[in-house]
């Protein structure tokens, strides 16, 4: 990346920063990192100002991921810092937050400098790591919540495990108002899920053991009942049910302090994937269909579009969960859960935008500033003062996901062979700019 120019201009884009609720043909003058004005494109342009031609691509705040999988430390088989932060630059995502289910956990201040030095050493864009609210997620003992804010994670959870322990997840709520500090939720109940891999429908077609929306909602109503007593700040990551859009919508409409996400996979792809599609390449019951919570029915999409666009939920995220091929080829009741997320996020979501669905103004409002209000952070704006996290990307651009293409070193991704509309072409963290398409 070339040395960063003090004074930058972006010139001829089309400016969409649902911050500001503005939108046009505006050049983006930065200095030293931070967003000066947008302006005219007839406006002065000075003398030294390092010009980035943005063609009349969409020029927006960079995006903001509350949920990926960096899998540093102990997992480098499935991602690095490198790898992982190449990926989110490449989506457009110039912060992530990095869940804590690596080797060892973050649950003690000591991993968690661990991660810090390494994303200071070696990542592309910011990175914010939330600590784990059980040691070693074994849904025992709390972690050390005040030790672990104050060193600085974002937020907490025990991602990838739901907390069984009501007494422990009722006393963690209660104290995040004083840490200003928000649970990120994985809810799955486990005496429902068992060892569920797929929704009903697809697990009925195949033979699999079902993992059905109730699993999901038991632990919803749960976590909302200890809310309410509790009080606290309560995220709900990845819904991916009709029901849990229901509760959180209620709960919301009581007051209480509730948040939520969704992803694009749930947002796009139903669970008629896992039962095959030709198009796709994907033979019944293929691993790359294997996500949790699963892929649910064309019902549950919609409900999940209907909760994004009524304001139920907050943020999209998407839980980019690199694996090695070895921990996916296996059969499906074995292979391990996830898809990598963060460069198919945005021309997956465009198609809601291409089909009339959501306005793509909005579409950004929830990868920038909804998500940075969830956890808290200085993101999600081209506000003047801002940091200059910016992102340039062509909402026409087709291409081919295949795994040449994939900075992640995971590619566990059911889109594999899907032509997409949507690349980015340029992120700046800063006004550095950290990814140019091809490079
Ligand atoms: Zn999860």
């Amino acid at each position: 990346m070339p040395p960063t120019p003090r004074l930058i201009l972006i010139r001829n884009g089309h400016v969409v920063d649902p911050g500001q609720r503005i939108e046009g043909p505006l050049d983006v003058l930065i200095e030293r990192g931070k967003i000066v004005q947008l302006q005219p494109r007839d406006a002065e342009i000075p003398e030294s100002a390092y010009r980035v031609e943005a063609g009349g691509q969409i020029v927006c705040p960079g995006f903001v991921d509350l949920h990926v999988h960096l899998r540093f430390p102990g997992l480098p088989e499935k991602e690095t810092m490198e790898s992982g932060t190449a990926a989110a630059a490449a989506g457009g995502f110039t912060t992530v937050c990095a869940m804590a289910n690596t080797r060892p956990v973050v649950d003690s201040v000591e991993v968690l400098r661990q991660v810090q030095e390494e994303a200071e050493r070696a990542a592309r864009v910011r990175v914010c790591q939330l600590a784990a609210l059980t040691c070693g997620l074994q849904g025992e003992r709390m972690t050390d919540l005040s030790a672990l804010a104050d060193a600085g994670a974002v937020a907490f959870s025990d991602d990838g495990q739901p907390v069984f322990n009501s007494e422990i997840m009722q006393e963690a709520l209660s104290r995040m108002d004083g840490l200003n500090r928000t649970i990120s939720a994985h809810e799955e109940d486990r005496a429902i899920v068992d060892r569920g891999v797929a929704n009903q429908r697809a697990a009925q077609a195949l033979g699999l053991p079902p993992w059905p929306c109730q699993g999901e909602a038991r632990m919803v109503e749960r976590d909302i009942s200890l809310l309410r007593e509790a009080g606290g700040r309560l995220h709900i990551a990845h819904v991916s049910c009709a029901r849990t859009v229901d509760l959180i919508r209620a709960a919301k409409a009581d007051g209480l302090a509730i948040t939520a996400e969704v992803t694009p996979h749930h947002l796009l792809l139903t669970d008629r994937l896992v039962e095959g599609d030709a198009s796709s390449g994907l033979q019944p019951g293929h691993p790359n269909t294997k996500v949790n919570p699963p892929l649910r029915t064309e019902e549950d999409a919609e409900a999940l579009l209907g909760g994004l666009l009524d304001g139920t939920i907050d943020a999209i995220a998407t839980d980019h969960a690199p694996h090695a091929a070895a921990d996916k080829n296996k059969p499906y009741a074995e292979a391990a859960f996830g898809f990598t997320g963060s460069e198919t996020a945005l021309p997956l979501l465009l198609e809601l935008v291409s089909r009339g669905r959501i306005a793509l103004p909005f579409l950004i409002e929830k990868l920038t500033l909804g998500p940075a209000r969830v956890f808290g952070l200085d993101a999600g704006t081209l506000h003047p003062g801002a940091p200059a996290d910016v992102t340039i990307f062509d909402p026409d651009a087709a291409w081919t996901v295949a795994p040449h293409e994939l900075h992640s070193l995971g590619k566990n991704t059911p889109l594999l062979g899907r032509e997409l509309h949507g690349r980015v072409s340029m992120t700046m963290v800063d006004g550095q700019i950290v990814h140019v398409e091809g490079v």
